[in-house]
């Protein structure tokens, strides 16, 4: 069989090996619970509390408590319940405020939790996004008001890249007394990240989009934010989050969060580069291409490219006959072929949002996989568009 070319990193990523080593130990020889009184078990703390500190060291986080320990990190179970845990304890921490401010391009970890909030009584406003996914700062700050208790943006979209002004926005928030939060789960290991001096109050990152396992998260909460609990349980995590600690995964992101700290500067460069060739290889070779996001402001590794009057799940069926690893910018809802909420948001045309195919790059991706499927798009894409009504009333 053909090796996979993967161009997926948005979804999930592969582990890294150097991840992969500092993990073993944890599984069958210091297997025991961080939380017992025998030096088995409670020795294994101190390398979880080795992993926070690698976390904060990635985010910018520098405080410190009296011990040494990165406080301002939680271990959780993912993005998403991140991402919730911050939206219920920002109304927690203000209880005299009764309205979330968020965007209408956020990831369902966001989206769904705030209809849940609509359905309790919370009064939440979904900014608008332009052509190129961009807010406008203006408007946030007419959202923001004294009854917002948080505003919560992402800091990258995970379909087109597109970076929000996050300082900006962290200031709007608290010129107006509010909280601010960032999904920073396509951010982190990609863009620099520095919560102190961008002002954050809560931050979400999820380990497997940065060469981590799947099934560990992390909530930042900076130090004298109010937080309640959303899983309530044990006193692990300094009662901030219930349940035993998956121990392989947390010393996983520990260790991927120190490996992209290293090398971020150079791979984020590495990565453009590819990315760009992609980008110009498709629009030299095809037609009726477009690319979208903020072209200037966006994550060096995702390119979100329109190939107009054809659908993107077929383009994704034959690129995966080649081996070769995608994901469309379409969701699927009752058998009908809906364009996602973010290229809707943008206002793409529908002959646009419909044909649109989401690269999303990794390090371990080359030059040569690149060139693979800069050749091998074209004849797919002239295929398609020859049996495509759209196409032919076009001509
Ligand atoms: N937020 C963003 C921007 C994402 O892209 C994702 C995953 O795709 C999540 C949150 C959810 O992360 P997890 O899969 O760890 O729950």
């Amino acid at each position: 069989m053909k090796p996979v070319i993967y161009l997926d990193n948005n979804a999930t990523t592969r582990v890294d090996p150097e991840v992969f080593e500092a993990m073993k130990p944890f599984f069958c020889e210091r297997y025991g619970n961080p939380s017992s009184i025998h030096h088995f078990g409670g020795s294994v703390a101190a390398d979880i509390e080795k992993a926070r500190c690698q976390v904060a060291e990635l985010l910018g986080a520098e405080f410190r408590d009296r011990d040494g320990i990165a406080t301002e990190i939680i271990f959780t179970s993912c993005g998403t319940e991140s991402d919730n845990a911050a939206l219920f304890a920002a109304l927690g921490a203000r209880p005299d405020r009764h309205k979330i401010v968020t965007t209408a391009v956020e990831h369902p970890g966001i989206l769904a939790c705030c209809r849940e909030l609509e359905r309790r009584g919370v009064i939440v406003e979904y900014l608008p996004v332009d052509s190129r996914g961009r807010l406008d700062l203006e408007q946030v700050r007419r959202a923001v008001n004294s009854d917002t208790a948080l505003l919560s943006t992402m800091w990258a979209n995970n379909e087109t890249g597109t970076l929000f002004p996050i300082p900006e926005l962290a200031w709007i928030a608290h010129e107006k007394g509010a909280l601010f939060h960032t999904d920073a789960v396509q951010a982190a290991g990609k863009v620099p990240i520095d919560v102190d001096a961008d002002g954050v109050d809560f931050l979400s990152i999820s380990g497997h989009k940065l060469h981590a396992p799947k099934g560990v998260g992390v909530l930042y909460v900076r130090r004298g934010v109010r937080f309640r609990p959303l899983i309530f349980g044990g006193h692990q995590e300094r009662s901030r989050r219930g349940g035993t600690e998956n121990v392989t995964s947390i010393i996983g992101l520990g260790k991927a969060c120190e490996i992209a700290r290293r090398n971020l500067p150079l791979e984020s460069v590495q990565l453009a580069e590819l990315r760009d060739r992609l980008e110009k290889g498709v629009i030299e070779r095809i037609p009726d291409v477009r690319v979208n996001g903020d072209i200037e402001h966006r994550l060096p590794n995702t390119a979100s490219i329109s190939f107009e009057y054809i659908e993107g799940e077929s383009i994704l069926m034959l690129l995966d006959r080649l081996n070769i690893c995608a994901s469309s910018g379409s969701a699927c809802t009752t058998g009908s072929l809906e364009p996602s909420h973010v290229l809707r948001a943008m206002g793409l045309p529908y002959t646009a949002a419909h044909g649109t195919i989401r690269f999303s790059l990794s390090k371990y991706n080359t030059r040569e996989e690149i060139d693979f499927v800069i050749e091998s798009l074209p004849p797919i894409i002239e295929q398609l568009r020859a049996i495509s009504p759209y196409w032919q009333e076009r001509r």
